[in-house]
């Protein structure tokens, strides 16, 4: 693209991938085909789009970045949403390409990372998977396993919806400007058949229970089910991070279907 050299914006969380070797990497774990329906998540100077358009013949990519998403219209194969992706309606995007699912990824601003996930978990129904860069810090947490320090909200309010694993560690060194922590990319596919649950609650009982999590829960979530007229079985003797994503999503249901 010839343009006047970008300067990369803190606020907007750039930081532009420059290693060739983990930009393969990554596209490779993406696996495009042709004519797949995919967005991508904050395109910059398209280190990664280049690529994967090659391979996929068009795709659509959401830049909030007025400067870079001009540079981005004058490339033919791609459709520009310029907009903060917190406001893009994911939806939508999949009824006017005339799809039912969508693959997601990109290099994300790590700033707002944990929104951008929340965001996508509330239309998960037209995704057909995500990669994403993250901090790997914020990648230990989601794909956390019970009784360690990692484990906590994010990886309940995510595990249950998504099989999730990290396929790619990625040092600041491939990144200008470098960012101060290392990244990782992780691969999220929706779950099958999900439970049944209202996210609302089950992020309400899950905040609660992390609210203290070194203590034992019926300091904490304990006192919330008994305010609420819970009588059902639900061991609170217990630290929230050894209660696996199963037994939240049991006590979701039963707190649900509580009568007053
Ligand atoms: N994918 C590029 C750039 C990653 S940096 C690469 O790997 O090199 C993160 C990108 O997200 C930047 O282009 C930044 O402008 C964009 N961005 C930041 N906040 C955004 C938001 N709220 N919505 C959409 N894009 C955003």
């Amino acid at each position: 693209m010839k343009h006047a050299k970008h300067i990369p914006r803190k606020r907007f969380g750039q930081h532009f991938l420059a290693d060739a070797n983990i930009i393969e990497a990554i596209v490779d774990a993406i696996a495009p085909q042709p004519s797949q329906a995919m967005v991508e998540i904050g395109p910059g100077l398209a280190a990664l789009t280049q690529p994967l358009v090659e391979r996929l013949g068009q795709l659509t990519v959401i830049e909030l970045d007025r400067d870079l998403a001009v540079r981005l219209r004058a490339h033919p194969q791609l459709s520009v949403i310029e907009s903060d992706v917190l406001k893009v309606d994911f939806v939508q995007i999949a009824q006017t390409l005339g799809v039912t699912k969508l693959r997601v990824v990109g290099n994300l601003p790590y700033n707002i990372s944990t929104p951008i996930l929340f965001h996508l978990l509330d239309c998960v129904e037209v995704i057909e998977d995500q990669h994403f860069m993250l901090q790997k810090e914020v990648i230990d947490r989601m794909v956390a396993r019970p009784c360690t320090s990692d484990y906590g909200r994010l990886s309940v309010m995510l595990q249950w919806r998504y099989a999730m694993e990290n396929v790619l560690f990625v040092p600041p060194t491939s990144f200008v400007p470098p960012p101060r922590v290392d990244s990782a990319v992780v691969r999220m596919v929706p779950r099958e058949n999900p439970a049944a649950v209202e996210v609302k609650l089950l992020s309400e009982i899950v905040q609660v229970a992390f609210s203290q999590r070194r203590k034992l829960m019926r300091h904490t979530l304990g006192q919330w089910l008994t305010a609420k007229g819970f009588s059902g079985v639900f061991d609170v003797q217990r630290r929230a991070e050894e209660v696996p994503v199963a037994d939240y999503l049991t006590l979701a249901e039963q707190v649900k279907n509580i009568t007053p």
